[in-house]
Parts: C-alpha cells; sequence; structure tokens
C-alpha cells in the first residue's frame, strides 16, 4: 500500500469509527458518511470550576458550538486541574493532548514573550481597540503566525474590559508612595512597577486575601469590581485606584491543536469561529453590565475610596513601559516584529480615537446624573 492510500484508509477508519462510537446519526449508513462525521472534543481551561464569566463563557461557546453543527462537534469542557493544571494548557494544546484551550496568551510569556501582545500591554489598546487589531488591523493573522511553530491557532474569546489599578492599604500622592511597596501584580505590570521602586509580587488569586489581610503584601490588583468584590478586597484595603493601566483591555484567547484545526470540515471551522466571536463579546458585555452595580456597592455600602492614580505617577508608569516593551524587543526579534505591528496599530489610530471616543467621554461630563427638563423628562423618546 502507498503511503497516501495507507493514510486516506487510516482516516476513513477512524471516521467510522467514531460514526460508530456514537451509534450513528439519524439517517447513518446513508451515502456520505464524511460529512457526518461526529468530532469528541476536550477543552482545558485556566480558570477554576464555575468561575463566573470566564469559565461560564467556555460552557457557552461549548454549548452554542454542539447546537449550531447540530451535534456534529461537542466540546467537553474542564476546569483548571479537572484535567490539566492551568498553566499546562499551552503544552496540552501545543501537544494535541486535548484538542482546544482557554486562558490568556500572556500567561504563556515564558515561552513566547510576543504572546503577551496578544492580552494586553501596559497602555496599550483597550478592548475595543483589541477587537479592531485582531478583526480589522491584522492581529489575528499575526498571532497565528507566532503561534504556527508551536502548533496552534488561537482566536479572541473574550475581554475583561479595562480592568482597575487595583487595592493598596495607603493613599498614594506621588512616586514616593511607591517606594518598597510590596504589591501583587504580575506580567509586565509587575516589570513597569519594579522600575518605579515596587516589589512586585506573584501569587494566585486564591492567596491575595490572606497576604493582603496579614500584610504580607501592601496592594494587589486583580481584575474590576465584579470580581474584586467576589474576593472581597474591600475587606483588606480601603483604597481602590483606577485606572488598570496595566491591563487595559485583556484579551482572552481559545487555542486549538493546529492538526486537529486544519482537520476539521471547513463549515465546523466557521461555527468554531463564530462561536467564539460570539462569546468574546458575550464576555466583554457581561463585565461592562455586572461592574456598575459592584463598584456602587463597594463604594455604598462598603465606604471603599474609589480614587485616580496620581498624574505624576501615571507619567512614571508611561515612562518605564516604553522602556520595558523596548527592552525585551532588544534580544527578541518575534517580539520586536509583533510589538512594531501592535504600535503602529496603535498609533494610527491615536487621532482617531481623540475626536471620537475620547472627546465623546469628555463631552459626557463626570458621572453625575444629567437633569434635563426637557422633552426626555415629559417622557418623549429619547434620540438616537
Ligand atoms: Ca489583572
Amino acid at each position: 500500500m502507498r503511503r497516501r492510500d495507507f493514510l486516506k484508509a487510516v482516516a476513513v477508519g477512524g471516521a467510522a469509527a467514531a460514526l460508530a462510537a456514537c451509534g450513528g446519526g439519524p439517517g447513518s449508513g446513508g451515502t456520505a458518511p464524511t460529512a457526518r462525521r461526529r468530532y469528541r472534543w476536550k477543552l482545558v481551561t485556566t480558570w477554576p470550576p464555575n468561575f463566573p464569566i470566564f469559565q461560564e463563557g467556555v460552557e457557552r461557546f461549548a454549548r452554542e458550538v454542539r447546537r449550531m453543527s447540530g451535534g456534529s462537534l461537542s466540546i467537553q469542557v474542564f476546569a483548571a486541574g479537572q484535567l490539566i493544571p492551568a498553566l499546562q494548557v499551552f503544552d496540552a494544546v501545543s501537544r494535541g493532548t486535548v484538542e482546544m484551550g482557554h486562558g490568556a496568551a500572556y500567561y504563556w510569556a515564558g515561552k513566547i514573550p510576543a504572546a503577551q501582545f496578544f492580552t494586553a500591554v501596559p497602555f496599550g489598546l483597550n478592548a475595543q481597540g483589541m477587537n479592531a487589531w485582531f478583526y480589522g488591523g491584522g492581529g489575528i493573522e499575526l498571532w497565528h503566525e507566532v503561534y504556527a511553530p508551536h502548533g496552534l491557532v488561537a482566536f479572541p474569546m473574550g475581554n475583561t474590559g479595562v480592568q482597575m489599578g487595583g487595592w493598596f492599604r495607603r493613599p498614594l500622592k506621588g512616586v514616593e508612595d511607591l517606594q518598597g511597596l510590596k504589591m501583587r501584580i504580575p506580567g509586565l505590570g509587575g516589570k513597569v512597577m519594579a522600575r518605579a521602586g515596587v516589589n512586585p509580587v506573584l501569587l494566585p488569586g486564591g492567596e491575595i486575601y490572606t497576604a493582603l489581610d496579614r500584610g504580607t503584601i501592601d496592594a494587589t490588583e486583580w481584575v474590576g469590581p465584579f470580581h474584586d468584590l467576589r474576593l472581597g478586597l474591600h475587606r483588606v484595603a480601603r483604597y481602590y485606584y483606577y485606572p488598570g493601566w496595566h491591563e487595559p483591555g485583556p484579551a482572552l484567547e481559545l487555542s486549538i491543536h493546529r492538526p486537529a484545526w486544519e482537520a476539521l470540515p471547513r463549515e465546523l471551522q466557521l461555527i468554531v469561529q463564530h462561536a467564539a466571536a460570539s462569546v468574546n463579546l458575550w464576555m466583554l458585555s457581561e463585565f461592562e453590565a455586572r461592574n456598575p452595580e459592584a463598584l456602587r456597592t463597594l463604594q455604598e455600602r462598603h465606604g471603599v475610596q474609589v480614587l485616580p492614580f496620581p498624574e505624576e505617577i501615571l507619567e512614571a508608569l508611561r515612562r518605564h513601559s516604553a522602556e520595558v516593551l523596548d527592552g525585551l524587543g532588544r534580544d527578541d526579534p518575534v517580539f520586536r516584529k509583533v510589538h512594531a505591528a501592535y504600535r503602529a496599530f496603535q498609533e494610527h489610530g491615536a487621532r482617531w480615537r481623540e475626536v471620537s471616543e475620547q472627546a465623546y467621554a469628555k463631552a459626557l461630563g463626570t458621572g453625575e446624573p444629567v437633569k434635563t427638563g426637557g422633552a426626555a423628562a415629559r417622557g418623549a423618546p429619547p434620540a438616537a
């Protein structure tokens, strides 16, 4: 048997076995078995079981794919540790131990420093900007290029929106208040903070509360009001600073074992892409919908001081961020290439953002409710 014929026979045999394993579908035994081939995939995540929005969104993705494909592609979802430990998701998908993974590309910064651009970098793009880059600015293509040597493709699937800057036990007046501060802040944000005099500490989510309570750390960042309230951080720190300059719109990733992806029929690939895009929007929308109530609860019920970082601190952090990114690119051509593309996209959009979202935010004024005695107050429908 020639090699190609052998491979073909194996592929057909595999399809037949897959059909037999699920007892065939409606009309099984028809004339086009390949069209009805059923795929049973596994997806491992970096999130704890039932973790709101993140794990919820992944479950939603699997459900949507199963329904849209009429059961042709069913994906079993495993939370961190159920099949694979959180930080081994990349390797498991890369090797094909499982077909899919969900997490954040910057978790793999140790292997691929450039991966951080596909999640968030300090003073980088916000959620809207990340989506513009991914879908309209060549971001996904670049991501695939960076992941190709690792046997992976990836698509954006989820975004927290701009995070909060973090919880501090003492108020910040200027850069001198950062000196010697022990803060839980991972990744590039931690590297930038280190240049500003902070001792960055790495701690998983489950250990933050106790560390802050015992004074092992003086400050921490986590996500934003909704998740921070659940963690109870307001009970161990009073000062809640904004904005999350270090994570302005972190994107989450759906990673797929490349050979499995390439063997998937085109219509199932499209279903996966559309379900991922739908959950990408769903997660961001959940954050936008749930954060306001959590912020109100933190401020009004728990008396948390919600404060902007002093401009002097932001200015120093901006400067240090540029130094850190340039430094990382020095010996890493992949990092340099992605950084250049990312920066060009961000700079290219600056003027447009200035006259659109930024100008509109300014035009809206402060968070005070707008008082109007006009048509709106009399119950007329608001203008679009
Ligand atoms: Ca964070």
